[in-house]
C-alpha cells in the first residue's frame, strides 16, 4: 500500500467527486428518515494542502483552486453550492486546507445519519480515527475496504450511499470494483453506489463499463470528466453512480462542463453524463 492520498488531495479528480458527492447526501437529505454515508477507502478526512506531500505534486492549484477562482453563473453556483458550502466551513476557501469525502460527508449528515469508514493503511487509519473521535455518528474502522463493501450491505437504515474510492494500484482494480459492487447490490438492491475511476486509456473504461453493462444492474449512471489526452497518465476522472437520486444526471451534465471550462489552461475538456443501463427515471 504506497498511494497517499495527501499527494492528490483538491486535484481536479477530488473536486468531481466531492461535488457530485455532495449533491448525493443533498438528495439523501430531502427525506427526515435517517441514511448511511459508507466510505470503503476513507483516507484521511482532512489535507493540509501547505504540507509537503501537497507542495510536492501541487494538484490541488490545478483543482480546488482554480475551481474557487473561476466565475459562475447563478446556476452553476446553485448546483456546487453544497460542496462550496462545506469548503467554506472548514475554511478551503481562505486557508491551504481541503476536506475528504469522509470530512464532507461528515459535514453535510444530521444526527440521526451515520458514518462507516474504512481505511487500512495504518498511520492514516489513525489520523482518520483521531479526526472524528468525538463525533458520535461515525465509526473509523482498520478493515480491508472490499470487506467492508460486502459486509456493510445492506446497512439497518436500508437507506444510504456507499462511496467505493480504491487507489487503482493494482492491475485488477477494475475488474474487483465491478465484482464488489454485483456482490453489495445483490444484498441491497435499493443503496446508492458510487464508484470513482480514473481516467487514463480509452481501453480500460470502455471494458469497465462493458463489465458494468453485463451484470444486468438495471441503474447505473457514468460521469465523466476528460481533461488531457488519452495515454498520458491520469487524462481524467470518472464517477458511476448506482441508483442515482433523480435529477443527478440533469445536474451532473451543468457541473461537469463547467468544470471541463475552468479546470483547463486552454481549450475545454470533455464531459460525459450517460446511462449505462436503466434510464432517468425517480427511485
Ligand atoms: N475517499 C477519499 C476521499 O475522497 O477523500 C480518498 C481515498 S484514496 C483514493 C484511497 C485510500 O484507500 C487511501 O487512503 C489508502 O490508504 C486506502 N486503501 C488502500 N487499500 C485499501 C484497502 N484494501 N482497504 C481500505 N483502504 C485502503
Amino acid at each position: 500500500m504506497n498511494y497517499r492520498h495527501a499527494y492528490h488531495a483538491g486535484n481536479f479528480a477530488d473536486v468531481m467527486k466531492h461535488a457530485l458527492l455532495a449533491r448525493i447526501l443533498l438528495h439523501l437529505k430531502a427525506k427526515d428518515t435517517a441514511f448511511r454515508y459508507h466510505d470503503t477507502h476513507a483516507g484521511i478526512g482532512y489535507y493540509d494542502l501547505a504540507g509537503h506531500e501537497a507542495q510536492r505534486t501541487g494538484e490541488a492549484n490545478f483543482g480546488v483552486r482554480r475551481f474557487l477562482d473561476a466565475e459562475q453563473s447563478p446556476g452553476i453556483e446553485l448546483l456546487f453550492k453544497p460542496y462550496v458550502d462545506v469548503l467554506r466551513a472548514v475554511g478551503a476557501h481562505v486557508h491551504p486546507v481541503y476536506p475528504g469525502s469522509p470530512m464532507i460527508a461528515a459535514q453535510m449528515l444530521r444526527p440521526q445519519d451515520r458514518l462507516m469508514l474504512a481505511e487500512l493503511h495504518e498511520e492514516d487509519h489513525c489520523a482518520l480515527q483521531s479526526r472524528f473521535r468525538r463525533d458520535e455518528r461515525v465509526k473509523v474502522v482498520a478493515m480491508d475496504g472490499w470487506q467492508a463493501v460486502r459486509a456493510w450491505s445492506p446497512p439497518l437504515e436500508r437507506r444510504g450511499v456507499m462511496l467505493i474510492d480504491p487507489p487503482f494500484e493494482q492491475k485488477d482494480e477494475f475488474q474487483r470494483l465491478t465484482k464488489a459492487l454485483v456482490e453489495a447490490h445483490r444484498r441491497w438492491a435499493t443503496g446508492i453506489f458510487a464508484l470513482w475511476y480514473p481516467v487514463k486509456t480509452r481501453r480500460e473504461v470502455e471494458d469497465f463499463v462493458a463489465g458494468l453493462q453485463d451484470t444486468g444492474i438495471p441503474k447505473i449512471l457514468r460521469m465523466e470528466l476528460r481533461l488531457g489526452p488519452f495515454g498520458q497518465g491520469l487524462a481524467g476522472s470518472g464517477l458511476i453512480v448506482v441508483n442515482p437520486p433523480w435529477k443527478l444526471a440533469d445536474e451532473a451534465r451543468g457541473m461537469l462542463r463547467h468544470l471541463a471550462k475552468v479546470l483547463v489552461d486552454g481549450r475545454p475538456g470533455h464531459a460525459l453524463v450517460e446511462w449505462v443501463s436503466g434510464e432517468n427515471e425517480p427511485i
